[in-house]
């Protein structure tokens, strides 16, 4: 069936990628003519000072199905995303860097094991050519969103995903946002390969310590009202201890007529108060925390297909009509 919408849509965020630019269009548009040429490929310029846009809109003037969306400034790596999947008009929607860490030659086995009937599969990267440092921090972070938060944010940004999942996340307005744990918290059934995790052609990663700190953040606080709830336990560790402490101190001058140091009463009554007042932030921050999801705004739930014959007919409906 003939149709005028892409198939593929390919969504890249670039940030000063310029020397990137020509072999990632090489090897994107070989694979994509190969596995399917009805795709689009949509950059998003995430505020480059490179001269990034220039070179993509020369390609553009051969290639139609470049799309060029230009940000007013750097609004970061996760929002580019989010405005590639906004304007993305595909079937299957691919994300991926546009620096060859991702390797466009993996599309075509991302999308045979999606046809395995998945609605999202992304890349478990092998071998990761990131420093020592970034692969330690990294890996701590996920094992805190696992273990403690639980909620694993499993791959990196390369996947693919079916249209259906791409707008279930569409629907999510937030604005600090991590998109693959969006992707995750959206549900579906999603599957991972491996896949190779090139070097970077040229340039240098753009998530210095002070971004990968704002995505943890982002990351942690988006999918969990946690942290404030450690308040309330710590404040409650700190009471009960002050309290048994007290206790403790009561009974050695009642029973054993010993006489404690002034300064230790001091510390069970401090103890305790500090305790009280941590419990009270932590009631604050579950208020605090109930106020935050709702301000989040997501979908109350994601309907994945719903099964319904319509028994009753378009009659019913006039009939009903007629009644009010
Ligand atoms: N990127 C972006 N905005 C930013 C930072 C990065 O659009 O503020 C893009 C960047 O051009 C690349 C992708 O996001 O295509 C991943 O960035 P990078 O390679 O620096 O991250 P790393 O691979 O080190 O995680
Ligand atoms: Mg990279």
């Amino acid at each position: 069936m003939p149709t005028h919408q892409p198939i593929f849509s390919i969504v890249l965020p670039v940030y000063n990628e310029a020397r990137n630019i020509p072999t990632l269009l090489q090897r994107l548009t070989d694979t994509m003519n190969d596995l399917e040429p009805r795709y689009e490929l949509i950059f998003v310029d995430d505020g480059s000072v490179d001269g990034s846009v220039d070179i993509l809109m020369q390609y553009r003037a051969d290639e139609p199905r470049i799309v060029v969306l230009k940000f007013s400034r750097n609004f970061g790596h996760h929002l580019a995303l989010s405005a590639g999947l906004d304007h993305a008009k595909g079937e299957f929607v691919v994300m991926m860097d546009a620096d060859l860490q991702d390797q466009p030659e993996e599309i075509p086995r991302l999308y045979e094991a999606l046809k395995q009937g998945y609605d999202v599969v992304y890349g478990r990267r092998r071998h990761k050519k990131f420093s020592w440092w970034r692969r330690t921090t990294a890996s701590s972070f996920r094992w805190l969103m696992k273990h403690w938060v639980g909620f694993p944010v499993p791959g990196g940004v390369f996947r693919i995903a079916r249209r259906k999942v791409v707008d279930a996340v569409c629907s999510c307005r937030e604005r600090h946002r991590m998109l693959v744990g969006l992707m995750s918290w959206v549900g579906f059934r999603q599957s991972a390969i491996e896949v190779e995790h090139g070097h970077r052609l040229a340039g240098e990663s753009k998530y210095d310590f002070r971004r990968q700190w704002r995505l943890a953040l982002d990351t942690l606080t988006a999918f969990s009202v946690r942290p404030l709830r450690l308040a309330w336990w710590t404040g409650l560790l700190f009471s009960i201890s002050g309290l048994l402490s007290a206790v403790g101190v009561w009974a050695g001058w009642l029973f054993l007529n010993r006489h404690t140091p002034w300064w230790i009463a001091l510390m069970c009554v401090g103890f305790f108060l500090g305790g009280v007042q941590l419990m009270a932030v932590g009631i604050v921050g579950e208020y605090l925390g109930r106020l935050f999801e709702e301000v989040q705004g997501r979908p109350l739930y994601i309907l994945d297909d719903v099964e319904r014959i319509d028994v009753y007919g378009d009659e019913s409906m006039s009939s009903e009509e007629e009644k009010q």
